[in-house]
């Protein structure tokens, strides 16, 4: 089953510059994709778009076989909150509260059952439990990107899209976060990772590789 599919997806930003040139895309469930090329290439329009975080200038995007540019609102909204994660470079966590509480509130949000005993499981899984009581602050960049994973998982995702999720960490942490998302995605979860690390290729099940908004290669 696709759980993406991309036909001619076109993107040009309102000042005129042209990011994607007629994109064709089919990602199937299980997959770990790994979206790669330069800077400027296009990949955080990509991830934008299939997320419904932005729109189209032309073509079409189906995701779990339906096509967003159709859907409301609302129905964008839920497919945000319940079945695509975001993992960004950045790791955009609430500096005033706790590890713990990061996760907690998003299960609050969210209206799921025991959120913080949720929240545990995934912190556990993670190997944060030590730190469940620390503010951001106080962890390294590395912890702070597994704690923006662990909001992730909180909402149960079908799709996980990270944009250079390694993009602030060293070799090593960087590893220690793909060998999760390789665990996760043992899981079930479907993963499509922007990185233009090189490093991180192994790791792929497939590579499409872009330039100025078109896809040059696959493997
Ligand atoms: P990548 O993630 O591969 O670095 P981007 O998708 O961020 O590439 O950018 C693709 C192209 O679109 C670049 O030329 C970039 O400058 C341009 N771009 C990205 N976001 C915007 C925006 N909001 N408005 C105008 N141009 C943008
Ligand atoms: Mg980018």
């Amino acid at each position: 089953m696709n759980l993406v599919e991309l036909r001619n997806l076109k993107k040009v930003y309102e000042n005129g510059t042209v990011a994607l040139r007629g994109i064709n895309l089919e990602v199937k469930k299980g997959e770990f994709l790994g979206v790669m090329g330069p800077s400027g290439s296009g990949k955080s329009t990509l991830l934008h778009i299939i997320g419904g975080l932005d729109k189209p200038s032309e073509g079409e995007v189906r995701v779990f076989g339906r096509d967003i540019s159709s859907m409301s609102e609302d129905e964008l909204a839920e497919l945000r909150r319940r079945r695509i994660a975001y993992i960004f470079q950045f790791y955009y966590l609430l500096e005033d509260f706790t590890v713990l509480e990061n996760l907690t509130i998003i299960g609050e949000l969210l209206g799921i059952k025991e959120p913080k005993k949720k929240a545990l499981e995934i912190l556990s899984f993670l190997r944060l439990s030590h730190r469940i009581n620390h503010k951001p602050y106080q962890l390294s960049g590395g912890e702070q990107q597994r704690v923006a994973i662990g909001r992730a998982l909180m909402v149960e995702p079908f799709l996980i899209l990270a944009d250079e999720p390694t993009g602030n960490v060293d070799s090593k942490e960087g590893e220690k976060i793909f060998n999760l998302f390789k665990d996760m995605n043992q899981r079930g979860i479907t993963f499509i990772v922007a990185t233009h690390n090189e490093e991180l290729r192994p790791f792929f099940s497939r590579i499409v590789y872009l330039r100025d908004g078109q896809i040059i290669q696959e493997e």
